[in-house]
């Protein structure tokens, strides 16, 4: 497997390219045409030093070097025009979802960080798959890529970016820094760490290693149950890392890095959707700089429950702004194109099924 340039920091490309006997100047300049201009193909850039446009040439025909630029096999916009959902096909036929939400003139994207995903919250379509494998870093830049160039044939520049496709984040976690690395370099595509959040369902390690090593991304924690037995029924995860050592995993980050915690609750009528409920996310939480978001459920095949009606969600976020914590219910977006984590990937292989 040749290896790809896309998954490379400045620094080790400068060391590939010196390696070569090439000289340390045209890192900027290779770096500034994959990541800046984001073109699709570097050979295309006429200004080409000649002894890189060589080398690039020779390495991309023999295969010791490829770059990510996986096509998308599939490009949906949502009725209201606000989103647009691709599947992006990777070098080993995996599909993973990158989704562009426009909120009135602030783009964001919304990346995969595996291909599946192995905590198997019972409601989300990415669960019901399993896990499949990790994205290099160079797959989950890509994705970043493919947003910015779609943002651009339209004179518009991508400043905002979720990691909250498909996957679990940090249990990827080499690969997801080391793209964020890439991602928000200057000389690059430039997107500002508070302009980026990073969402897990709770990988306790991967917390207090962003901790440790003051990532200034944010930190976005699923919660969606404020009990041991209501979460580990909807997040088997639970079992490997418990409410209470998560909690005191948030305790930790916010006492290192200061940051607030964007705590993601999703919705489900009759679930986890009643007043005690909320109560006891405001009990779970007291003392923590916390915001808290609230997300009805998109529905889901393989789960049977439904999203709360709009009064359940807006007496939910009474209680804990009474209590204390700011906290949003956010409007669904794009559902016609089953936006949901790992629904649109979910909708292809259903239809493939009925076919074959
Ligand atoms: N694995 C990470 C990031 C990807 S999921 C995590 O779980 O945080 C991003 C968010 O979408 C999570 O908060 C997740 O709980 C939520 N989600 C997944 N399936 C959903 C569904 N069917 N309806 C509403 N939210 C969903
Ligand atoms: Fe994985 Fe997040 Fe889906 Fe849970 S919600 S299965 S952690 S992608």
């Amino acid at each position: 497997m040749p290896r790809s340039l896309h998954d490379l920091t400045f620094d080790q490309l400068r060391e590939v390219l010196v390696g070569e006997g090439l000289r340390p100047a045209h890192t900027g300049m290779l770096w500034n045409t994959l990541h800046y201009r984001a073109m699709a193909d570097p050979l295309a850039r006429e200004d080409l030093p000649p002894p890189l446009r060589r080398w690039l040439t020779r390495v991309l025909a023999d295969g010791s070097w490829m770059l990510d630029v996986p096509p998308a096999s599939s490009d949906t916009p949502s009725s209201d025009g606000l989103t647009r959902k691709f599947l992006l096909r990777l070098a080993d036929a995996q599909e993973i979802e990158t989704v562009i939400m426009g909120y009135t003139g602030r783009h964001t994207a919304c990346v995969s960080t595996q291909a599946g995903c192995a905590m198997g919250c019972v409601f989300c379509a990415t669960g019901q798959m399993g896990f499949v494998r990790h994205l290099r870093p160079g797959e989950i830049v890509a994705q970043v890529l493919h947003a910015q160039r779609t943002l651009h044939t339209a004179g518009e520049r991508l400043r905002n970016l979720v990691f909250m496709g498909m996957g679990e984040p940090l249990h990827n976690y080499d690969s997801v820094m080391t793209a964020l690395d890439i991602i928000c370099d200057t000389r690059g595509l430039n997107i500002g760490p508070s302009k980026i959040s990073v969402s897990t369902v709770g990988v306790v390690p991967g917390i207090l290693r962003m901790a440790a090593e003051d990532r200034p991304y944010n930190l976005a924690v699923s919660l969606h149950a404020a009990t041991e037995e209501e979460r580990a029924r909807l997040i088997p995860a639970n079992q490997r890392w418990p409410l209470a050592e998560l909690v005191a995993a948030c305790r930790a980050y916010n006492e290192k890095t200061g940051r607030r915690i964007f705590f993601a609750w999703t919705l489900i009528e009759g679930v986890n959707d009643m007043p005690e409920h909320a109560r006891r996310i405001a009990e779970l939480l007291h003392g923590l700089d916390a915001h808290v978001n609230l997300i009805p459920l998109n529905r889901t095949e393989g789960y049977a429950g439904n999203e709360s009606t709009d009064s359940a969600a807006e007496a939910f976020q009474l209680i804990l702004q009474e209590a204390g914590f700011p906290c949003t219910v956010r409007q669904r977006r794009g559902i016609d194109v089953a936006a949901g984590c790992g629904q649109l990937k979910a909708a292809k292989n259903r239809r493939k099924a009925v076919v074959s």
